[in-house]
């Protein structure tokens, strides 16, 4: 109890980036809590404005009789939310944000909505005519009804929620199943699953590897034994049947779960697993969620409501009281990764939050990001290895072919002889290909199409790109230099930009196999809402023999038709200028090449590069993760980059170049002064950024690298208070500590 509270104003300035001292009225003593969003007068007249309590005390930090008062509470909130609070902290701290922004990220605010009644489904036909029913619909390809009906024979009740969010089945459809009198729908609750009540779930016997590992973690969390544990197992070895047995445990003992997944494996095929096993006690969020719907599973999480919360990383925000386990699958994945500030990673935020709560940590990954694994072989994580699939299917063939030798061979398609005859081969059998193009970023490269090197910078071992002026510039450096027309390295004149989309593969897929029906997957054809969810569940159901796409498509749905996967070339995602390109495209490669063969017949990968010979291709090809690694950490170690080192990029951003260039110019001459005796940071740039200019927003990019974390947020401090005096309104700073992406 005490009398003050210091509170956050809610708004994003920089200069109110602290709290303000108010008088507790004596209504609300002993009620107004640690992260309470309140209303309170600030500055001159009759204003009021809303505010976060970051503490409560009895010490008064200047003449009491001149305070104000806290005026109402708008929102009243927990012990929870000072758990949480406490994280906001932390990553204030730790990522350079304002207080309020890390408090808003972590504290999502939203107007109350009015709680909608729920509605159920209901199977009103016998199970027989049911059948019927279905064998009906999926001989006319009506896989919406098929996939609703389906769902319901086994259920006989869904949640309405569920189905139009979950299975993607719009209202319409249900509608017409309610016309056709397939179901009904009632307004009222009446059938509510509990985490052990009546479930279609059978549940699987997990085998000797599955169940030493979550034998030893459940054995962990009841003897109070708290860590994070990375389970490196291949894809399809059983890793989200370990979650579940590990989940059941901790709900079983009165605790929640939280379990990350990327965004696009949050399809009806996983979220279903759970539900069949959880019952309504599991609760997803998703970006299609409204931000009503998004604060409801958060109310529903705070009452006692659920029990395990699915989601990407914003899930790891859920207000549980009694958080046990959080589970982070394809740890791997970039996406984990926050782009806005605070530019937070959702593995270091997971692993704070567990420690807040006393709660384990379980990462899994077929293909562990470095950091992890780095982590993993120092101690600091437990390592667990699932090496082969549950269900007892192969591993896919790997064939790695030379795209260099096929122009050689005047073979100038985008498609090898290999490619090319393996996808005809699965035509007249009836089997299913994935063709991918793993192109990420942003920038083109340059590369020779008959020795298949890049044009890489002197100095820093990554590609350069081609900027709007022609120049080939480097984005770490700024180095620059003139275009090339004739390899440096080979003197071929067939040198260029690397350029090709999904939509002209999918062009020349079909003039070159056009008895093939063909889907095709990328930004444009899945931007309405379930536009994943058709093109997968269309191409599971053998719509279509073709699926060409971009990374995207190596997640998600099982195809057990599909045995064969060609990635078109594999340098796209090489070449990209950024240190972590090696560790993508080795990820890429193993995750594209786990989908091939997942069923009962065998699979086989062909990999066209021009780089034939580099690591992180020779080694996904043999599905080898250590050999990768260990090359990989041997040129991370060269280099200082992370894990090995720490890297920030401080990103400035202003409305005119003049401004951001002077500005990243005077960072940098300070960061040059303090840096001078310390010989343990390293500042690279100020340069350009890769994207130069975005919105009429002109980019400067500055990295500084260090061994040790905490002189690189000592410097952030130091910019930050620096930034407070200077007058900041033309130009915008942001921090990004051990980046993903370039900029
Ligand atoms: P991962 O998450 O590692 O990709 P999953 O848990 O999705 O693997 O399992 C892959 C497939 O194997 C799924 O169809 C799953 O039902 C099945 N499976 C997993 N564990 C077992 C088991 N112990 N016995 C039989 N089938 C299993
Ligand atoms: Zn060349
Ligand atoms: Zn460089």
């Amino acid at each position: 109890m005490g009398k003050y509270a210091n509170i956050i104003v809610n708004i994003s300035h920089e200069n109110l980036d602290r709290t303000f001292q108010y008088q507790i009225p004596e209504r609300l003593q002993g009620v107004l809590m640690v992260g309470d969003y309140v209303k309170i007068p600030f500055g001159k007249g009759n204003r009021t404005i809303n505010g976060y309590v970051l503490e409560i005390t009895d010490e008064a930090e200047y003449d009491p009789l001149k305070m104000k008062c806290v005026e109402s509470i708008e929102k009243n909130n927990s012990l929870v939310e000072g758990r949480l609070i406490r994280l906001a902290k932390w990553m204030k701290e730790t990522y350079g944000s304002t207080m309020i922004t890390a408090l808003k990220t972590v504290l999502p605010i939203k107007k109350e909505v009015k709680a909608k009644e729920s509605r159920n489904i209901q199977l009103v036909m016998s199970q027989e005519d049911a059948g019927e029913q279905l064998a009906l619909y999926e001989k006319k390809h009506q896989t919406a009804r098929a996939r609703l009906l389906a769902e319901l024979i086994k259920e006989k009740n869904l949640d309405y929620k569920i189905v139009t969010q979950k299975l993607n089945i719009q209202s319409a459809t249900i509608r017409l199943l309610e016309e056709q009198g397939v179901l009904k729908v009632e307004a009222k609750r009446v059938y509510r699953n509990t985490a052990h009540g009546e479930l279609s779930y059978e549940k699987c016997i997990l085998n000797e590897m599955q169940k030493k590992v979550a034998d030893e973690i459940k054995a962990d969390l009841d003897a109070g034994i708290h860590q994070t544990y990375l389970l490196k197992g291949v894809t399809g070895s059983g890793k989200t049947e370990v979650y579940m047995e590990v989940i059941e445990h901790v709900v079983r003992n009165g605790g929640q779960a939280i379990v990350l997944i990327p965004e696009i494996a949050l399809t009806y095929q996983t979220v279903m697993r759970f539900y069949k096993r959880f019952g309504d006690r599991v609760s997803t969020l998703h970006s299609k969620l409204s931000d009503g719907e998004r604060y409801d599973q958060f109310e529903r999480a705070k009452k006692g409501e659920i029990d395990v919360m699915i989601g990407p990383r914003s899930a790891l925000f859920t207000p549980f009281e009694n958080l046990g386990i959080v589970i982070i699958d394809e740890e791997h994945e970039t996406s984990y990764k926050s782009d806005s500030m605070p530019k937070y990673h959702a593995r270091d935020v997971a692993e704070k939050l567990c420690e807040l709560y006393g709660a384990s940590l379980i990462l899994g990954s077929a293909t562990p990001s470095i950091e992890a694994y780095y982590r993993a072989k120092n101690g600091i994580y437990k390592l667990h290895e699932l090496p082969a699939r549950a269900n007892g299917a192969q591993m896919a063939r790997v064939e790695v072919v030379d795209l260099r030798e096929e122009l050689k061979r005047g073979n100038k398609s985008i498609f090898s002889g290999a490619l090319k005859s393996g996808i005809e081969d699965r035509l007249t059998k009836g089997e299913q290909v994935m063709l991918f193009l793993n192109r990420r970023g942003y920038a083109g490269f340059i590369s020779c199409r008959a020795c298949g090197e890049a044009v890489k910078c002197p100095h820093c071992d990554v590609s350069l790109s081609r900027h709007i002026n022609k120049k080939l510039v480097c984005h770490y450096c700024g180095y620059e230099q003139k275009e090339v027309t004739v390899c440096p390295h080979c003197g071929s004149t067939m040198i260029g930009e690397m350029k090709a989309g999904t939509e002209k593969i999918e062009e020349l897929v079909k003039k070159s196999f056009p008895y093939a029906k063909v889907l095709r997957m990328d930004a444009d054809t899945t931007k309405q809402k379930g536009g994943y969810e058709t093109i997968l569940s269309a191409f599971a159901n053998r719509e279509a023999d073709i699926l060409v796409g971009t990374q995207m498509i190596v997640k998600g749905h099982d195809f057990p038709y599909v045995t064969l996967v060609g990635i078109l070339a594999a340098d796209m995602s090489l070449n990209v200028g950024d240190y972590r390109c090696a560790e993508r495209t080795f990820q890429l490669l193993t995750q594209a090449a786990g989908r091939a063969g997942r069923g009962n017949r065998a699979g086989e990968v062909v990999i066209q590069t021009y780089n034939p010979e580099h690591y992180s291709i020779v080694n996904a090809a043999k599905q080898n993760y250590e050999s990768y690694y260990q090359e990989e950490m041997a040129y991370r170690s060269l280099m200082d980059y992370p894990p090995a080192g720490h890297m920030v990029a401080i990103l400035i951003e202003g409305r005119d170049s003049k401004s951001a260039i002077d500005l990243s110019t005077y960072l940098a001459e300070t960061i040059k002064n303090v840096i001078l005796k310390d010989s343990t940071v390293r500042m690279i740039g100020p340069t350009d950024a890769a994207v130069r200019k975005i919105n009429d927003i002109y980019r400067r990019i500055l990295y500084l690298k260090s061994k040790d974390y905490e002189r690189l947020t000592v410097i952030k401090d130091l910019i930050e208070a620096m930034l407070l005096e200077k007058s900041k309104e033309a130009c915008r700073v942001t921090f990004d500590f051990d980046p993903l992406n370039g900029y």
